[in-house]
C-alpha cells in the first residue's frame, strides 16, 4: 500500500520553502541554516527507518487482527469511529511519551530544535516503531477496524500535524481554537517553559486534553526546546542521545528500583535529586510563585540550561 506520508512530501517542501521565504523578507529569523538541515535529516532518516517500520507495525496489527472482536467492515460510521479512536490512542501514545522515559527516549527527537519552524514538524525519531510506540494503537485492530485503515488513520493524523508548527499563524477561530489542535496550541506543546511543559499532547483535536486536563492556552510567547537542551546539529546524536545517557544512568544506578525509574520513570527522575522530573520542576515553580507575581516565568523555565547564569537556588534568586 503506498504511504500517504511519501505522497505529502512536495507539499512540506514547498511550504517550508515559503515560510523560509516569508522569514528572511520579514526578517522574523524563524530559521537557523544549521538546525533546519539537522531537522531534514531527521526527517529523511524516519521515512528510510519507516520503511521497515511500516512493516513491523502491519505484521503487529496484523496479528492482533486475528482475534478480532468485531468484523466492522469500511462503512462511513466505521471511518468515522476510527478517527475519533486513532485520535484518542495518538493522545494516550503522546502523552506517555513524555511522562515514560522509555518512549521519551524516542520522541525527545522532536523537541530537540530551539527554533519552531514547518522544518520542526519533520524532526522525527528514527527509533520510535523498534522500541514499540505502535502499542497504543493495537487495540484497535483488535476491536476490528482492518490495519489498512488504522495505518491510513495514523498518517492522516501525522500529515495534519506538519502546518501547525509555526510561529506565522497566530489565534483561529474560537471554535477552531476550542475543538482542534492549531499551531498556538501546539507552540504551547513545544515550549521549555515550566508553566507549559508536558501540555497539549493533541494530535488533531484539542478536546482530549480538555477532557483529561492537560490544556494549557497560549499566552505569552513560548521559548522552545528541551529544560536541558542538547545543543548539538549531529543528527545520529539527536536520534540516540537519550537512549545512551539511559544506559549511562542504568550502569551506574544504585540498586534494581532506580535502573527500572532510570528506563519506565518520567524523564528527569534521578535517585540523588540532581535532575527533576516536570512534576519536581512545576511544584517548585508554584512554591516560588506564590508572592512573586512579577517574576518572570522563563527564568525558573531556564534552570537546567547549561548556557544560564542562573544559579538553581531560587529563594535567593531575585
Ligand atoms: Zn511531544
Ligand atoms: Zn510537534
Amino acid at each position: 500500500m503506498p504511504d500517504l506520508i511519501h505522497f505529502a512530501i512536495p507539499a512540506f517542501i514547498a511550504l517550508l520553502l515559503a515560510e523560509a521565504i516569508f522569514s528572511a523578507i520579514s526578517k522574523k529569523e524563524l530559521f537557523e541554516t544549521k538546525d533546519t538541515f539537522s531537522s531534514l535529516a531527521m526527517g529523511i532518516g524516519n521515512v528510510l527507518t519507516g520503511l521497515l517500520g511500516k512493516a513491523i507495525i502491519f505484521g503487529a496489527y496484523m496479528l492482533v487482527y486475528q482475534f478480532k472482536l468485531f468484523d466492522l467492515g469500511t462503512s462511513w460510521w466505521v471511518w468515522l469511529l476510527l478517527f475519533f479512536s486513532e485520535d484518542l490512542s495518538y493522545y494516550w501514545f503522546h502523552r506517555s511519551s513524555h511522562n515514560i522515559r522509555y518512549f521519551w527516549a524516542s520522541h525527545v527527537v522532536h523537541h530537540s530544535s530551539q527554533k519552531y519552524n514547518l522544518s520542526t514538524a519533520l524532526r522525527q525519531t528514527w527509533t520510535g516503531t523498534f522500541s514499540g510506540g505502535f502499542i497504543f494503537w493495537l487495540w484497535l485492530p483488535l476491536l476490528g477496524f482492518h490495519p489498512l485503515m488504522v495505518m491510513t488513520m495514523q498518517a492522516i493524523s501525522l500529515i495534519y500535524q506538519f502546518w501547525i508548527h509555526t510561529e506565522t499563524i497566530g489565534k483561529l477561530h474560537p471554535v477552531i481554537e476550542f475543538v482542534f489542535n492549531t499551531p498556538s496550541h501546539h507552540r504551547v506543546h513545544h515550549s521549555s517553559d515550566i508553566k507549559y511543559l508536558d501540555k497539549n499532547h493533541a494530535g488533531v483535536l484539542i478536546i482530549w486534553d480538555r477532557m483529561f486536563g492537560t490544556f494549557v492556552e497560549e499566552e505569552e510567547r513560548p521559548k522552545y526546546g528541551l529544560t536541558n537542551n542538547i545543543n548539538t546539529y549531529n543528527p545520529l546524536r539527536i536520534a540516540f542521545h537519550e537512549w545512551s545517557d539511559i544506559f549511562k544512568d542504568i550502569r551506574t544506578a544504585p540498586g534494581p528500583l532506580a535502573a527500572w525509574m532510570y528506563l519506565f520513570g518520567p524523564p528527569g527522575w534521578s535517585h540523588d535529586g540532581s535532575r527533576k522530573t516536570t512534576e519536581q520542576l512545576r511544584r517548585e515553580w508554584k512554591e516560588v510563585g506564590k508572592g512573586r507575581k512579577d517574576r518572570p516565568i522563563e527564568i525558573l523555565a531556564k534552570q537546567d540550561f547549561v548556557d544560564e547564569d542562573f544559579s538553581p537556588q531560587p529563594q535567593d534568586n531575585r
